[in-house]
Parts: structure tokens; sequence; C-alpha cells
């Protein structure tokens, strides 16, 4: 239960960079309030089922697929989560390649939900506002209900923090808005393929020198689905083209390019547009503290003092811009 002395935190968006600085802020005695608008946790962190039409179930990832670490202070959670077997190392990079890659064990949105099970999370709740009145700060959801607390973070793709701002009438200074303005990610779409038979995908993810397709993983090959399921990941340039298309002709021009290594006919299929998959551009600093009458902070993977040197580190950016937030808080609140 809250007390009224007991610090407290809103966090909008139960992504990792929302879990992770949630996590962090609860350990330090905050309560901690988390809202979500996907019907899961997790956010990127995205795993879903195909029902085969034999009555088994395939199951994909399609947002994240493996992360690596370089930060020490990553490395000992991800230590953490080794022996919780919660993550487990990328099948064939141990043995061949210099990089060791991780995944959840379950999935990757298995991640999120062990660091969900001790949070207050409420899903499906859209933040239409917010606002700060008395000495909280309100957040006032799609369906009409208030969350209030002491201190405030977002963590969202920064486009979707623009939009809260407008839909909040909240006037941001404009060095500041130009800096987020200046933030763009890449779009991608994944088509999750549900297969006949085994795929000849030579190893649980491939990454792909083509036009359309950026990546391949074989999902059973990884260990998460019993029944041969693909995901297929376009390129942003692809993404870009072919944004508003029929999901057929997307299905058509991506499944064609990945006919080699398919190998059995597609039984079916779904599409997801991610129209925020990972940044392009980044801001320069782990978080940004707002220019306001109580604890405010914007946090998640587009935080970061320089791009990532490969994409495998975006997650990595994401975990340490929520713990340096969660600090920021601490220190305010
Ligand atoms: C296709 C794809 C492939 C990727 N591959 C890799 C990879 O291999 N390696 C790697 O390191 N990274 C990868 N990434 C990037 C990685 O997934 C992200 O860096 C990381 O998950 C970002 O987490 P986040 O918490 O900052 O944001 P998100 O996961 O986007 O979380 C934000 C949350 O905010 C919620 N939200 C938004 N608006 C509102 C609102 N108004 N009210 C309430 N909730 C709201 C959303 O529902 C979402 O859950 C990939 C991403 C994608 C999409």
């Amino acid at each position: 239960m809250t007390s009224q002395a007991q610090p407290s935190c809103l966090i909008i968006g139960g992504g990792i960079t929302g879990l992770i600085a949630g996590t962090q802020l609860q350990n330090t005695d905050v309560a901690v309030t988390i809202l979500d608008k996907g019907r899961g946790i997790g956010g990127r962190f995205a795993t879903r089922r195909l029902a085969h039409p034999n009555g088994s179930k395939g199951q994909f990832d399609y947002g994240m697929q493996r992360f690596e670490v370089s930060d020490r202070r990553f490395q000992a959670w991800v230590e953490q989560w080794l022996a919780e077997d919660v993550v487990v190392p990328w099948p064939e990079t141990s043995a061949r390649s210099a990089i060791t890659y991780y995944r959840g064990r379950l999935s990757n949105r298995s991640i999120a939900k062990h660091l969900a099970q001790t949070l207050t999370v409420h899903t499906q709740t859209r933040v239409a506002a917010i606002r700060y009145q008395g000495d909280r700060w309100l957040a006032q959801t799609a369906q009409n209900q208030d969350f209030a607390a002491q201190s405030l973070l977002l963590a969202m793709p920064v486009p979707q923090i623009l939009e809260l701002f407008n839909t909040s009438v909240i006037a941001l200074p404009s060095e500041l808005k130009n800096g987020l303005e200046a933030i763009v990610y890449d779009p991608c779409i994944a088509v999750l393929a549900l297969l006949a038979g085994p795929s000849q995908i030579p190893e649980a993810g491939l990454q792909c020198q083509d036009e359309a397709l950026a990546w391949l993983a074989c999902n059973q090959k990884k260990g998460i689905s019993t029944i041969p399921a693909a995901t297929l990941h376009a390129t942003p340039e692809f993404s870009r083209t072919y944004w508003d298309a029929p999901e057929g002709d997307i299905a058509q021009h991506l499944l064609d390019a990945a006919v080699p290594w398919l190998g059995s006919p597609v039984v079916d299929y779904s599409i997801h547009r991610w129209q925020y998959s990972q940044p392009q551009t980044v801001y320069g600093d782990r978080y940004l503290s707002m220019p306001a009458p109580a604890p405010f902070v914007i946090a998640g993977d587009a935080f970061a003092p320089a791009l990532p040197t490969r994409p495998t580190l975006n997650l990595e950016n994401a975990v340490l811009s929520g713990l340096a937030a969660a600090t920021y808080l601490l220190e305010q609140i």
C-alpha cells in the first residue's frame, strides 16, 4: 500500500526501459505504477502464437531478436537472468562468434513478464494526457481514469512522447522540442510465417544481404516453437516503400525473397508493422529531465551518447537509459 510519505512514480510505457527503471525505483522503496497501452507487457519484446490447421501452435518472437552486452551494469542484470533461467545464450553464437548474444529462454516477451511480476502494471491502458495538479503528476487514460504520483517517467518511442505532449497541450521550449523532433526511428515490417515443414534457415537466425529482407529467424531452431515458424524482418527501405501496401503484396514480396531459406510451403502468415523499430538517430544523453515543477524524465533506446555500433546494442541502450533515469528520479524525490 502507498503511504502519503512514500515517494511514488508513474511510468508510462511497459517496455524494457520502463520495466528496468520501475524495478530499480521499487527496489529503493518508491511506489511504482506502470501504464501500457499494449494487450501484453514488453513493447518491442514481442512474442505471439499462430494456430496451425492441425491444431498445434507456432510461436514467434517478432520484435527484438537477440541482444548483446558491453556494459558491466547491464552485465550484472544479464548474469542474474542467466542464474534465474530467464535468458540463455543465442544458440550458435557462443561456439562460433566472438560476440555472445542472448535471448529469452521461453520467448523474448518472457523477459518482460519476469520483470513485471513484482511490479504494479496496468496493460490496455493508453495514456491520453498528462498534467501537473496540486503536487502530483496525473496521467489521464483513454478510458478517463486518472493515475497520480509524485514523479513521472515517459518511456515510449520519442514520436509517441511528442504526440502525448501534443494531446496534453504541453508546449515544450523550442530547443527541447527541436532536439526530440530530430530523433528518427527506422520502420520495420515483420512477417510471421507458419511452415508446413522444417525451414532451411541454416541457423536460428540469419542476417540477409537483400534489398527487401534484413533478417530471418527460425523460431523452431531457436527453441521457442515446437513447429516450424519463421520470422522475417524487412529492410527499412522496403518497410517505408510498402508501409501502406496491402498485406498480400507485402507477404508475397518478402516470402518470395525468403524462398531459398524457407524450404517448405507457408501454411499461414501474419504481418506486423513496427513504425518505430530501432533509432536511426540518438539524443546524445542517457535521459532528458524536463523543466517542470516536479521530477519528470524521458528515457528509452534513443537516449544514448552515440548510435550503437551494432543494432544488437539497442536493447542495452534502453536498459542503461532506464537505469540512469531511475537514478535521476531517486536524487529528486
Ligand atoms: C523488429 C525489431 C527488431 C529488433 N531487434 C533488436 C535486436 O536484435 N537487438 C536489440 O538490441 N534491439 C533490437 N530491437 C530494439 C529493441 O527492441 C528496443 O531497443 C527496446 O525494446 C526498446 O524498449 P523501450 O522500453 O525503450 O520501448 P518499447 O519496447 O517500444 O516500449 C514502449 C512502450 O510504451 C507503450 N506506450 C506507447 N505509447 C503509450 C501511451 N500513450 N500510453 C501507454 N503506453 C504507451 C507501448 O505500448 C510500449 O509497450 C528491435 C526492435 C524491433 C521492433
